[in-house]
């Protein structure tokens, strides 16, 4: 199994933020797209796997399992 920097239900940053003012965003979907959603205003996003990779720039919040949104 291959590592991944990210995993789903993590709140990540990007590089740019949101126009909305957020920058954090958190991974609602993982496959060949990434489905993210801003925590400020609740818009989602897909991105291709390697654009999102290219954009994002930390895990601000890992995952918690015990979270069940
Ligand atoms: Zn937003």
């Amino acid at each position: 199994m291959d590592r991944k920097p990210f995993q789903l239900g993590d709140i990540v940053e990007m590089k740019k933020a949101h126009p909305c003012g957020t920058n954090a965003w958190k991974v609602i979907r993982m496959g060949m797209d990434i489905r993210m959603k801003c925590t400020g205003c609740g818009h989602s996003v897909l991105l291709p796997r390697s654009r999102f990779e290219k954009r994002m720039k930390k895990v601000l919040v890992q995952a918690d399992p015990s979270a069940t949104e």
